[in-house]
């Protein structure tokens, strides 16, 4: 299949509408590499006519991110700079609506030493913490791809380019519910009634724990908190009440475990993709809801240092239930990228959890969220734990389990 322009609309128009779910007068923020420049313009449109008062576009660019990393010192990529932190205090003022189009090249920063990456990172994000968490709840934002060639060609290394892209926007189509002729807005609201409703059964059960078992070796326990929610689809902006849906796909129904309470092992279905380098067979053992040890049969190293990455990082932030027929898992192949690749099956995250998780959540400081068991650190990654045969047991106060997962897919 090729890409055209009516696809593309619709691609668009969703991404405004359904995800980002634009309303008269608010800002829209826009990121994307200047590459998509075309698609860019497509979705500025789209949010002008939805009623955006102004769209501002922050440009990308996957070259212009390594030459910095290659040649800029470490202490000058690591400062964030008087004028960023003011456009970030703007961010908390205006509270605009981000669009963010993902199309990065996996292998960007391949060449570059993974060491400097994530320490520069560490340090920006330190910096950026406190603002972030002043908007977390409280704006609407939407994270969608548009394919790169490079990207594609890593997902597709045999194809020549153009065939390479084609395969990518199939997929991504795929999984986002745009078909030629289809109704994707009507496809959108089945799915997420869907993913609502089993959100609200998890949420009617009050589970206390949930215990994973597989062939694979994954044995593991992990403790919810009482009056966490189990969330799925789409999110409310506290600010204004619109609804909106923050990743397209998504195919998870998530909640925040009390974090430092789980034990045993998870084992990886799917290898993790993170600072451009990958994480292979690997599995994470957990004692006093603390990743203990971790093997990994390629990127132990990368592995170790993620979790090290500061207090948080070797706790939970994140349980999320995907079943196996989701779109992305039947596309059969890894895209190297989480907003994909976790939504292929269940997974768990290491590090932030999500405050808006506990009744009146988006109002708590993120110190008032750990100490109602929400784990916090700079980094969240997801890592796939969904085998074939997962079975998950939501685990009652008396002790009484009721079966969630069977099969890899729900009970
Ligand atoms: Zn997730």
């Amino acid at each position: 299949m090729s890409i055209n322009g009516s696809l593309l609309q619709k691609y668009a128009e969703l991404i405004v509408r359904t995800g980002a779910n634009v309303r008269p007068g608010q800002t829209v923020q826009l990121t994307v590499a200047v590459e998509q420049h075309e698609f860019a313009a497509l979705l500025t449109e789209e949010c002008y006519r939805a009623g955006a008062k102004k769209v501002n576009v922050d440009w990308t660019s996957d070259d212009q991110s390594r030459l910095n990393f290659q040649y800029a010192d470490e202490q000058v990529l690591a400062a964030v700079l008087p004028w960023e932190e003011a456009k970030l205090q703007q961010m908390v003022e205006d509270l605009p609506v981000r669009i963010f189009i993902e199309s990065e090249d996996p292998d960007a920063m391949k060449s570059i030493n993974p060491r400097k990456l994530s320490s520069v990172m560490q340090s920006r994000a330190t910096v950026a913490k406190p603002y972030r968490n002043a908007i977390e709840g409280r704006h609407q934002w939407v994270i969608a791809a548009h394919p790169s060639v490079r990207w594609a060609k890593k997902c597709f290394p045999e194809d020549e380019d153009a065939a390479a892209v084609d395969k990518l926007w199939d997929a991504i189509l795929r999984t986002v519910r745009v078909h030629e002729g289809g109704d994707a807005v009507a496809a959108w609201k089945k799915h997420t009634d869907f993913m609502e409703e089993k959100a609200a059964w998890l949420n009617a059960q009050r589970f206390s724990s949930l215990r994973y078992r597989s062939a694979n070796g994954t044995d593991f326990t992990v403790d919810l908190i009482p009056e966490a929610k189990w969330e799925g689809a789409g999110s409310v902006n506290s600010s204004n009440g619109v609804f909106y849906i923050p990743n397209m796909p998504t195919e998870e129904i998530f909640t925040s475990p009390a974090a430092g309470k789980c034990g045993g092992t998870l084992v990886a279905v799917k290898p993790l993709s993170w600072n451009s380098q990958l994480i292979e067979d690997f599995s994470i053992t957990f004692e006093n809801g603390r990743a203990v040890s971790c093997r990994a049969a390629k990127g132990q190293a990368l592995l170790e240092q993620m979790i090290a990455m500061d207090e948080g990082a070797c706790m939970l932030g994140e349980v999320a239930l995907v079943p196996k027929e989701s779109p992305v898992n039947a596309c059969g192949f890894l895209f190297y990228s989480t907003l994909f690749d976790e939504n292929a099956c269940c997974h768990c995250a290491l590090g932030m959890g999500f405050k808006e998780v506990l009744p009146g959540g988006e109002d708590l400081t993120m110190e008032q969220a750990q100490e109602r068991g929400i784990n916090d650190s700079i980094i969240h990654v997801d890592f796939m734990i969904g085998a074939d045969d997962l079975s998950i047991d939501g685990i009652r106060p008396d002790g009484s389990a009721v079966p969630v997962f069977r099969n890899g897919t729900w009970a």
